[in-house]
């Protein structure tokens, strides 16, 4: 039977998973989630990253795409990751693994679900003779996987976002330098909020929506969280084969990754602890603290992809926290999103704080934990990755139970931040070694709607 996608906000259409891949946010402003969790399948004998992503995933996509090209798409994803394991292990002591999950092409996790869901859209979008403009913004990462995935594909233009002189320079680098005629870089003279802003302004036209058919890969996307599954899973595997718990410490922005864990946890994954790991923009803490969502002003920090102050996956767990009760949801959100302030009912925080711990961790602790990992291991990490590594071993509860932190970036994506924690600037890996050289490719705009549109046009009639 055909898995159905049901909105958070309880009043859109169920719809199946590629439909739900390409419409991004439901029309009631809600995120899409299965409305069963499969089991975790039989992995026996599977022992490559491949099968088991593509063991683990079929249930959420059986019956809605073909399987056959499910499974060529999720092998040429992998293909493109420099490591055989994909997300490989390394043993940082103390019964403490650090899960690298930053072999992709842009270096940053957002690599393992942007490079599958990229192949998936583009599959998608050939077989119904549709074409799409995805929009985003970007703080970052996501803008450059979404590039790097969506690039001269015959079904997508792209036109991401970012603010102007607000990315770190390999970040813009690895987005602006990428010459294909489908992807059109915008810098913004603003600030993220704005360029997020523009985006959800776009979507807000319906004629806009309309004419240049816009879609959307930020994580609100379910084949992102749903592509996540698979580290959980695989590293579990390689660590407790016989079965048994692990726990995991995550950093954590906008909750999609530490979501994809507790979905693992839900398909029957033997899960101990989930970490949720969070720098000083920590909302998510002081949520499980004091009962609500209280949104602070975004203050700039070493870990930039998670300075946010919401975080729209969250919307995913309190909905199966108040037994999918949509219209609840919907209540709590608006009233957060009108006053910046919401009370979470005492009932979803009790189950949520029963599968979750949470931490922070400001700039002078991630300096001294990237310091410590490199006198001690001789290990260079970077901030986000520093993060999860501190307030995993601090939230810990069971060193006999294997402790997995997911490393979310390359150390050399963040040089600054590593070399001032420990006097050594980390090199990008060959194949990126001559991002300093090559032209980039950006236009700069106004922060406002029309200059945007007017750059989606033109690259629609470029392509078309
Ligand atoms: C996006 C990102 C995060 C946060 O992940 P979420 O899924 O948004 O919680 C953490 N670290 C890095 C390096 C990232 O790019």
């Amino acid at each position: 039977m055909t898995l159905r996608y049901a909105s958070t906000r309880g009043a859109a259409p169920e719809l199946d998973f590629a439909d739900v891949l390409m419409t991004g946010l439901a029309t009631d402003g809600g995120l899409y989630c299965p409305t069963e969790v499969p089991s975790l399948p039989d992995l026996d004998g599977l022992d490559d990253y491949v099968s088991i992503a593509r063991a683990v995933m079929a249930p959420f996509v059986d019956g809605a795409v073909e399987l056959e090209g499910f499974a060529e798409d999720v092998a040429a994803a992998y293909a493109s990751f420099r490591h055989p394991d994909v997300a490989p292990l390394t043993d940082l002591g103390d019964n403490v693994h650090l899960l690298d999950l930053s072999w992709g092409p842009t270096l940053a996790f957002k690599d393992i679900a942007l490079q599958l869901v990229g192949r998936l859209l583009d599959r998608e979008l050939a077989r119904r003779g549709d074409r799409v403009t995805v929009i985003g913004a970007t703080s970052g990462d996501t803008g450059s996987a979404a590039i790097e995935a969506l690039a001269d594909r015959s079904g997508v233009d792209v036109v991401i976002l970012h603010p102007e002189g607000r990315v770190s320079e390999v970040q813009r680098r690895q987005m602006t330098t990428v010459d294909a005629p489908n992807i059109r870089n915008v810098a913004v003279r603003g600030n993220f909020d704005d360029c997020q802003d523009l985006v959800k302004a776009a979507f807000a036209d319906p004629s806009l929506r309309d004419e240049l058919g816009l879609a959307a890969v930020n994580s609100i996307n379910w084949g992102r969280v749903m592509a996540q599954i698979v580290y959980y899973v695989t590293a579990a595997k390689a660590l407790a084969p016989d079965g048994g718990p692990v726990s995991f410490a995550v950093p954590t922005g906008n909750f999609g990754n530490v979501l994809a864990g507790w979905y693992a946890k839900r398909m029957g994954l033997e899960v101990d602890q989930l970490i949720v790991a969070s720098n000083r923009n920590d909302v998510l803490t002081r949520c499980m603290e004091t009962g609500a969502l209280d949104a602070e002003a975004v203050v700039p920090s070493l870990s930039p992809s998670m300075d946010i102050q919401v975080s729209s996956n969250f919307e995913r767990l309190l909905w199966e926290s108040a037994d999918r009760d949509g219209a609840a949801v919907a209540e709590l959100l608006t009233t957060f999103r009108a006053d910046g302030r919401a009370e979470v009912p005492a009932g979803w925080m009790t189950r949520i704080g029963a599968e979750f711990d949470f931490g922070r961790l400001d700039d002078d602790g991630t300096l001294a934990e990237i310091a410590r990992v490199h006198d001690e291991l001789d290990l260079l990490i970077e901030p986000h990755t520093a993060v999860g590594l501190e307030v995993g071993r601090r939230l810990r509860r069971d060193p006999a139970v294997p402790l997995v932190v997911l490393g979310t970036a390359h150390a050399a994506k963040f040089p600054d931040a590593v070399e001032q924690a420990t006097g050594v600037r980390p090199e990008l890996p060959a194949f990126l070694s001559e991002l300093h050289d090559r032209p980039e490719y950006v236009t700069t705009v106004e922060n406002d709607l029309g200059a945007v549109v007017e750059e989606m046009r033109a690259l629609r009639g470029h392509t078309a």
